[in-house]
């Protein structure tokens, strides 16, 4: 059989004397993609990044580059580079230096080293700042002199911790754009750790949802997000309505008393089985309760606008239908002169609704 190109983590397992951080993982990173470890705070996430760098030792398992049996090869011999929130440049060296560091090392002659520091400098759009200090630069310049020195070390992998976390948020989706256009010039197989969806989906070729040290879900950002795998990953990726049904037959759930279609039932799934109905926010229909007197409102859930906010590029209405909150987004001037206390129906598109097992 071939080796499979890229890393392969199998069966891995950390346990600390608090308890499981990582709980039997396995997965695989192709060679060239970018993978997101995506999941809350205490998750499991960093271990498992720290143990694919060598500086956390697994309780068991193993880990493959290339086919290669690495689990117990010492951190700097791995040749992965590193970069974390917290990671600093060495201060008392230039922006050029700093970059340099890893080209010296390999001794690398000097003129070789001002080439390369002047092509990475061109890729992170820093050009002509290589005599500067580091402690002149700005959080995002520092972070980006950061990625370009781990890339100057060539590296088999990249391995980013919340890399971008300590940015102010315009300055951080605008890293994520670039960070995200540089992987795919550069097409270095790249681990990113965030807790954040919103990165995880601008920069990720796959995603990996973990919770309790387990993985939820693997899968393409958009795939992740109109399929996720159960309630944990709709709360978490993205915002979801989460309703309490039971299975009537093939194609109908009850929900809130009501009998409505819906066409992702899985196979197989016996009558009055409890199941989680998942709709996204934008996937909602809001219908003026008097638009026709009330002939359609066969299969919507009658509820009152609690809230209306309108943002400009999008409308948000807040529906309270038998005491659960839904929460709708539209397109602006959708819902013109809608007001809080109106009556409405809320309708829930058989097609996009995701059937999740309890
Ligand atoms: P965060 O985003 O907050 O860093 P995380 O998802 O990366 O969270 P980890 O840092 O991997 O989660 O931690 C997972 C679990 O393992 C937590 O319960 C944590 O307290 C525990 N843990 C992590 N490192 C150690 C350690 N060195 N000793 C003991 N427990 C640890």
């Amino acid at each position: 059989m071939s080796a499979f190109f890229g890393l392969e983590v199998r069966d891995v397992t950390r346990v600390f004397r608090s308890g499981i951080a990582v709980d039997n993982v396995s997965l695989k990173v192709p060679q060239g993609q970018l993978v997101c470890f995506l999941g809350p705070s205490g998750c499991g996430k960093t271990t498992l990044l720290r143990i694919i760098a060598g500086l956390e030792s697994a309780s068991s398992g193993r880990l493959l580059v290339d086919g290669r049996d690495i689990t117990n090869v010492p951190v700097e011999q791995r040749n992965f580079a590193m970069v974390f929130q917290s990671l600093a440049l060495f201060p008392h060296l230039s922006v050029a230096e700093n970059i340099a560091y890893s080209l010296r090392l390999r001794g690398v002659d000097r003129a070789n080293r001002a080439a390369r520091v002047a092509e990475l400098l061109e890729l992170i759009k820093l050009p002509g700042i290589g005599h500067q200090s580091v402690e002149k630069l700005s959080g995002g310049q520092r972070q980006r002199v950061a990625i370009a020195r781990a890339i100057a070390q060539e590296p088999l992998l990249f391995l980013l911790d919340e890399p971008l976390s300590a940015l102010d948020a315009r300055l951080r989706d605008h890293m994520q754009v670039e960070l995200r256009m540089l992987q795919q010039k550069l097409k270095i197989t790249t681990i990113l750790v965030t807790h954040d969806q919103r990165e995880a989906m601008t920069i990720a070729d796959t995603i990996v949802v973990m919770a309790h040290g387990k993985i939820q879900q693997v899968g393409a950002p958009i795939d992740v997000y109109r399929n996720p795998a159960n309630r944990f990953v709709a709360s978490f990726v993205g915002q979801s309505n989460l309703l309490d049904a039971e299975v009537l037959d093939d194609t109908h759930v009850r929900v809130l008393g009501q009998a409505l279609p819906m066409a992702k039932i899985p196979r197989g799934t016996s009558r009055n089985t409890r199941v989680t109905v998942s709709v996204r926010p934008e996937d909602t229909r809001i219908e003026r309760a008097d638009a026709d007197g009330g002939a359609a409102s066969h299969g919507t859930l009658p509820g009152e606008v609690t809230f209306v906010r309108d943002l400009g590029d999008l409308v948000e209405l807040r529906v309270v239908c038998q005491g659960i909150e839904l929460i709708s987004v539209g397109a602006p001037g959708q819902w013109p002169g809608i007001q809080h206390a109106e009556r409405v129906r809320v309708r829930l598109p058989a097609d996009s609704a995701a059937i999740l097992a309890n």
